[in-house]
Protein backbone atom coordinates (compact mmCIF):
# COMPACT_ATOMS: atom_id res chain seq x y z
CA UNK A 1 0.00 0.00 0.00
CA UNK A 2 1.14 3.33 -1.07
CA UNK A 3 0.20 6.83 -1.92
CA UNK A 4 -2.21 8.16 -1.17
CA UNK A 5 -2.83 5.87 1.77
CA UNK A 6 0.82 6.42 2.80
CA UNK A 7 1.33 9.84 3.41
CA UNK A 8 4.85 10.23 5.83
CA UNK A 9 3.86 13.94 6.50
CA UNK A 10 1.28 13.19 8.60
CA UNK A 11 3.83 12.78 11.26
CA UNK A 12 5.86 15.87 10.33
CA UNK A 13 3.42 18.10 10.48
CA UNK A 14 4.09 19.91 14.14
CA UNK A 15 7.17 19.89 16.56
CA UNK A 16 4.90 18.04 18.41
CA UNK A 17 4.92 15.42 16.17
CA UNK A 18 8.28 15.62 15.00
CA UNK A 19 9.56 15.20 18.90
CA UNK A 20 7.02 12.17 19.56
CA UNK A 21 8.32 10.12 16.41
CA UNK A 22 11.97 11.37 16.47
CA UNK A 23 14.36 8.21 16.64
CA UNK A 24 17.34 9.33 17.93
CA UNK A 25 17.83 11.37 21.04
CA UNK A 26 20.96 13.89 22.01
CA UNK A 27 21.95 14.07 25.14
CA UNK A 28 24.99 15.78 27.50
CA UNK A 29 25.15 12.06 29.40
CA UNK A 30 26.58 10.94 26.27
CA UNK A 31 29.17 13.56 25.75
CA UNK A 32 33.16 13.94 26.77
CA UNK A 33 35.03 16.95 26.29
CA UNK A 34 38.98 16.91 25.26
CA UNK A 35 41.23 18.98 27.20
CA UNK A 36 44.69 19.83 25.80
CA UNK A 37 47.27 20.64 28.70
CA UNK A 38 50.46 22.49 29.29
CA UNK A 39 53.07 23.31 31.94
CA UNK A 40 52.68 26.39 33.46
CA UNK A 41 50.28 28.54 35.59
CA UNK A 42 47.37 30.76 34.79
CA UNK A 43 48.25 29.47 31.06
CA UNK A 44 45.32 30.28 28.38
CA UNK A 45 46.54 29.63 25.18
CA UNK A 46 44.20 30.21 21.91
CA UNK A 47 44.77 27.24 19.56
CA UNK A 48 44.47 28.88 16.51
CA UNK A 49 43.02 26.63 14.37
CA UNK A 50 40.25 25.50 16.91
CA UNK A 51 38.45 28.84 17.16
CA UNK A 52 37.31 28.27 21.32
CA UNK A 53 39.70 25.71 22.09
CA UNK A 54 42.85 26.82 24.12
CA UNK A 55 46.52 24.83 25.58
CA UNK A 56 45.39 25.35 29.32
CA UNK A 57 48.23 25.18 32.17
CA UNK A 58 46.66 22.73 35.23
CA UNK A 59 45.24 25.14 37.22
CA UNK A 60 43.17 26.34 34.07
CA UNK A 61 42.09 22.83 33.08
CA UNK A 62 40.60 22.37 36.23
CA UNK A 63 38.39 25.53 35.74
CA UNK A 64 37.62 24.24 32.37
CA UNK A 65 36.89 21.10 33.97
CA UNK A 66 34.25 22.64 36.42
CA UNK A 67 32.75 24.69 33.13
CA UNK A 68 31.83 21.08 31.62
CA UNK A 69 30.44 19.69 34.78
CA UNK A 70 28.71 22.43 35.55
CA UNK A 71 26.83 22.31 31.77
CA UNK A 72 26.26 18.80 32.49
CA UNK A 73 28.85 16.99 30.86
CA UNK A 74 29.79 13.59 32.30
CA UNK A 75 33.47 13.44 31.20
CA UNK A 76 36.75 14.89 29.79
CA UNK A 77 39.48 13.71 27.88
CA UNK A 78 42.73 14.98 28.61
CA UNK A 79 45.87 15.00 26.72
CA UNK A 80 49.09 16.71 27.85
CA UNK A 81 51.92 18.48 25.71
CA UNK A 82 54.73 18.82 28.02
CA UNK A 83 57.66 20.69 27.77
CA UNK A 84 59.84 17.75 27.83
CA UNK A 85 60.41 15.56 25.27
CA UNK A 86 63.09 13.09 24.39
CA UNK A 87 63.05 9.63 22.67
CA UNK A 88 62.05 7.41 25.95
CA UNK A 89 59.03 9.70 26.16
CA UNK A 90 60.33 10.02 29.65
CA UNK A 91 57.59 12.44 30.54
CA UNK A 92 54.84 10.33 30.43
CA UNK A 93 56.60 7.51 32.36
CA UNK A 94 57.18 10.05 35.01
CA UNK A 95 54.74 9.51 37.64
CA UNK A 96 54.27 13.03 38.64
CA UNK A 97 54.75 14.23 35.07
CA UNK A 98 52.20 16.86 33.32
CA UNK A 99 48.65 14.80 32.84
CA UNK A 100 49.48 13.02 36.19
CA UNK A 101 49.71 16.41 37.87
CA UNK A 102 46.34 17.63 35.87
CA UNK A 103 44.42 14.15 36.40
CA UNK A 104 44.96 14.40 40.05
CA UNK A 105 43.74 18.59 39.87
CA UNK A 106 40.51 17.70 38.48
CA UNK A 107 39.26 14.87 40.46
CA UNK A 108 40.12 16.89 43.50
CA UNK A 109 38.20 20.03 42.45
CA UNK A 110 35.41 17.49 40.06
CA UNK A 111 35.39 14.38 42.31
CA UNK A 112 32.42 13.91 40.33
CA UNK A 113 33.10 14.67 37.20
CA UNK A 114 34.74 11.31 35.25
CA UNK A 115 38.72 11.79 33.90
CA UNK A 116 39.62 9.50 30.75
CA UNK A 117 43.26 10.22 29.98
CA UNK A 118 44.66 9.53 26.54
CA UNK A 119 47.97 7.12 26.75
CA UNK A 120 50.29 7.56 23.99
CA UNK A 121 53.75 8.41 23.57
CA UNK A 122 53.63 11.53 20.36
CA UNK A 123 52.69 13.99 23.09
CA UNK A 124 56.32 13.19 24.83
CA UNK A 125 58.55 11.99 22.12
CA UNK A 126 60.96 14.41 20.72
CA UNK A 127 60.03 12.66 17.44
CA UNK A 128 56.75 13.13 17.26
CA UNK A 129 55.75 9.36 16.68
CA UNK A 130 52.81 7.39 19.00
CA UNK A 131 55.75 4.35 19.86
CA UNK A 132 59.80 3.77 20.09
CA UNK A 133 62.03 4.16 17.15
CA UNK A 134 64.55 1.90 16.21
CA UNK A 135 67.70 2.43 15.07
CA UNK A 136 67.12 1.84 11.69
CA UNK A 137 63.82 4.15 12.07
CA UNK A 138 61.22 1.75 12.33
CA UNK A 139 58.61 2.02 15.36
CA UNK A 140 58.79 -0.85 17.30
CA UNK A 141 56.18 -2.44 18.17
CA UNK A 142 57.12 -4.44 21.94
CA UNK A 143 58.98 -2.09 23.48
CA UNK A 144 56.22 0.71 22.77
CA UNK A 145 53.39 -1.44 24.16
CA UNK A 146 55.53 -2.08 27.72
CA UNK A 147 56.48 1.79 27.39
CA UNK A 148 52.43 2.85 26.95
CA UNK A 149 51.27 -0.04 29.88
CA UNK A 150 53.55 2.00 32.42
CA UNK A 151 52.09 5.13 31.11
CA UNK A 152 48.91 4.20 31.68
CA UNK A 153 49.85 2.85 35.19
CA UNK A 154 51.26 6.15 36.06
CA UNK A 155 47.50 7.84 34.99
CA UNK A 156 45.58 5.33 36.87
CA UNK A 157 47.55 5.54 40.09
CA UNK A 158 46.94 9.74 39.73
CA UNK A 159 43.12 8.69 39.50
CA UNK A 160 42.46 8.62 36.32
CA UNK A 161 38.87 7.18 35.91
CA UNK A 162 39.62 5.22 32.58
CA UNK A 163 42.85 4.98 30.43
CA UNK A 164 42.47 5.76 26.69
CA UNK A 165 45.70 4.30 24.41
CA UNK A 166 45.03 6.01 21.27
CA UNK A 167 48.89 4.51 19.79
CA UNK A 168 47.42 1.73 17.55
CA UNK A 169 50.44 -0.24 18.37
CA UNK A 170 48.99 -4.12 17.96
CA UNK A 171 48.68 -6.05 21.65
CA UNK A 172 48.84 -2.52 23.63
CA UNK A 173 44.97 -2.89 25.24
CA UNK A 174 46.45 -6.58 26.94
CA UNK A 175 49.53 -5.68 28.18
CA UNK A 176 47.97 -2.30 29.94
CA UNK A 177 45.25 -4.66 31.10
CA UNK A 178 47.82 -7.30 33.23
CA UNK A 179 50.10 -4.82 34.00
CA UNK A 180 46.86 -2.43 35.82
CA UNK A 181 45.67 -5.86 37.36
CA UNK A 182 49.14 -6.70 38.53
CA UNK A 183 49.43 -3.51 40.16
CA UNK A 184 45.50 -3.22 42.20
CA UNK A 185 44.24 -1.66 38.86
CA UNK A 186 41.85 -4.04 38.07
CA UNK A 187 39.10 -1.80 38.25
CA UNK A 188 40.56 0.97 35.95
CA UNK A 189 38.35 0.77 32.47
CA UNK A 190 40.23 1.08 29.04
CA UNK A 191 38.73 2.41 26.41
CA UNK A 192 40.39 1.43 23.17
CA UNK A 193 40.89 3.76 20.07
CA UNK A 194 40.53 0.59 18.47
CA UNK A 195 39.44 1.58 14.97
CA UNK A 196 41.90 4.87 14.55
CA UNK A 197 42.18 6.03 10.71
CA UNK A 198 45.19 7.95 9.58
CA UNK A 199 42.97 10.68 8.82
CA UNK A 200 43.42 14.22 7.41
CA UNK A 201 41.47 15.32 10.04
CA UNK A 202 43.71 15.68 13.11
CA UNK A 203 45.71 18.78 11.55
CA UNK A 204 44.26 21.55 14.10
CA UNK A 205 44.59 18.60 17.17
CA UNK A 206 48.25 18.47 16.29
CA UNK A 207 48.80 22.35 16.68
CA UNK A 208 47.16 21.76 19.93
CA UNK A 209 48.54 18.60 21.21
CA UNK A 210 51.66 19.71 19.86
CA UNK A 211 52.26 16.07 18.21
CA UNK A 212 53.17 16.53 14.42
CA UNK A 213 55.15 13.73 13.60
CA UNK A 214 58.85 15.22 12.91
CA UNK A 215 59.39 12.78 10.03
CA UNK A 216 57.39 10.36 7.67
CA UNK A 217 53.30 9.83 8.75
CA UNK A 218 51.61 7.21 10.80
CA UNK A 219 49.97 5.03 8.06
CA UNK A 220 52.11 2.16 9.60
CA UNK A 221 49.91 2.02 12.53
CA UNK A 222 46.82 3.82 12.13
CA UNK A 223 44.64 2.58 10.32
CA UNK A 224 43.89 3.05 5.78
CA UNK A 225 40.51 4.72 5.32
CA UNK A 226 39.52 2.91 2.96
CA UNK A 227 39.34 -0.39 5.31
CA UNK A 228 36.27 -1.29 7.20
CA UNK A 229 36.57 -4.93 7.96
CA UNK A 230 40.03 -4.55 8.76
CA UNK A 231 38.28 -1.68 11.75
CA UNK A 232 36.40 -5.11 12.73
CA UNK A 233 39.22 -6.89 12.85
CA UNK A 234 40.96 -4.64 15.68
CA UNK A 235 37.61 -3.71 17.72
CA UNK A 236 37.56 -7.43 18.01
CA UNK A 237 41.24 -7.76 18.95
CA UNK A 238 41.00 -5.00 21.19
CA UNK A 239 37.89 -6.68 23.45
CA UNK A 240 39.48 -9.74 23.56
CA UNK A 241 42.66 -8.26 25.30
CA UNK A 242 40.05 -6.72 27.52
CA UNK A 243 38.79 -3.09 26.18
CA UNK A 244 35.58 -1.80 27.73
CA UNK A 245 34.96 0.27 25.00
CA UNK A 246 36.03 0.73 21.72
CA UNK A 247 36.54 3.80 19.77
CA UNK A 248 35.72 4.95 16.17
CA UNK A 249 38.15 7.94 14.96
CA UNK A 250 37.15 10.20 12.97
CA UNK A 251 33.73 10.22 13.47
CA UNK A 252 32.04 12.75 10.46
CA UNK A 253 33.63 10.63 7.37
CA UNK A 254 33.21 6.99 8.95
CA UNK A 255 29.64 6.80 10.34
CA UNK A 256 29.35 3.23 7.94
CA UNK A 257 32.02 2.03 10.41
CA UNK A 258 30.75 3.44 13.81
CA UNK A 259 27.35 1.74 12.25
CA UNK A 260 29.15 -2.10 12.10
CA UNK A 261 30.96 -1.64 14.97
CA UNK A 262 27.24 -1.30 16.75
CA UNK A 263 26.16 -4.19 15.38
CA UNK A 264 28.95 -6.27 15.51
CA UNK A 265 29.76 -5.92 19.72
CA UNK A 266 27.72 -5.54 22.89
CA UNK A 267 29.95 -3.11 24.56
CA UNK A 268 29.58 0.60 24.25
CA UNK A 269 30.58 2.53 21.36
CA UNK A 270 32.44 5.33 21.20
CA UNK A 271 33.28 8.40 18.45
CA UNK A 272 35.66 11.14 18.29
CA UNK A 273 34.39 14.25 16.40
CA UNK A 274 37.76 15.21 15.49
CA UNK A 275 39.70 18.53 15.40
CA UNK A 276 39.00 18.64 11.60
CA UNK A 277 35.58 18.57 11.92
CA UNK A 278 35.23 20.81 14.94
CA UNK A 279 37.32 23.84 12.75
CA UNK A 280 35.41 23.04 9.18
CA UNK A 281 32.29 23.63 11.14
CA UNK A 282 33.86 26.95 12.76
CA UNK A 283 35.35 28.17 9.59
CA UNK A 284 32.14 27.49 7.65
CA UNK A 285 29.96 29.05 10.12
CA UNK A 286 32.44 32.40 10.54
CA UNK A 287 31.93 33.08 6.44
CA UNK A 288 28.09 32.85 7.28
CA UNK A 289 28.13 29.75 5.30
CA UNK A 290 26.62 27.64 7.40
CA UNK A 291 23.81 27.60 10.77
CA UNK A 292 26.23 27.36 13.61
CA UNK A 293 24.47 25.71 15.58
CA UNK A 294 22.30 23.64 13.23
CA UNK A 295 25.30 22.35 11.80
CA UNK A 296 26.85 21.08 15.39
CA UNK A 297 23.00 19.69 16.41
CA UNK A 298 22.82 17.64 12.89
CA UNK A 299 26.95 16.06 12.91
CA UNK A 300 26.00 14.85 16.68
CA UNK A 301 22.78 13.57 15.70
CA UNK A 302 24.52 11.39 12.93
CA UNK A 303 27.19 10.19 14.88
CA UNK A 304 24.42 8.97 17.67
CA UNK A 305 22.27 7.67 14.56
CA UNK A 306 24.81 5.80 13.04
CA UNK A 307 24.83 3.62 16.69
CA UNK A 308 27.80 5.81 18.39
CA UNK A 309 26.47 5.67 22.07
CA UNK A 310 28.81 8.23 23.24
CA UNK A 311 30.68 11.16 21.36
CA UNK A 312 34.24 12.76 21.91
CA UNK A 313 33.36 16.22 20.97
CA UNK A 314 34.56 19.74 21.33
CA UNK A 315 31.41 21.17 21.06
CA UNK A 316 30.39 19.10 24.13
CA UNK A 317 29.99 22.19 27.28
CA UNK A 318 28.24 24.02 24.52
CA UNK A 319 26.07 21.45 23.53
CA UNK A 320 24.83 20.41 26.57
CA UNK A 321 23.78 23.56 27.43
CA UNK A 322 21.67 23.98 24.35
CA UNK A 323 20.10 20.61 25.22
CA UNK A 324 19.37 21.36 28.95
CA UNK A 325 17.93 25.29 28.25
ZN1 LIG B 1 49.96 9.36 19.55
Amino acid sequence: MGFPQQRPRRTRQSDAWRRLVRETRLTPDALIYPLFVVPGRAVRHPVESMPGICQLSVDEAVQEAKVAAAAGVPAVLLFAAPARKDAQASEARDPRGLASQAIAAIKEACPELLVWADVCLCGATDHGHCGHITSSGVIDNDSSIRTLAEVALNYARAGADAVAPSDMMDGRVGAIRALLDAQGHAATPIVAYAAKYASSFYGPFREAAESAPAFGDRRSYQMDPANAREALHEVLLDLEEGADLVMVKPAGPYLDIIRQVRDAVRVPVVAYQVSGEFSLIKAAAARGWVDERAAILETLTGIRRAGADLIISYFAPEVARWLSA
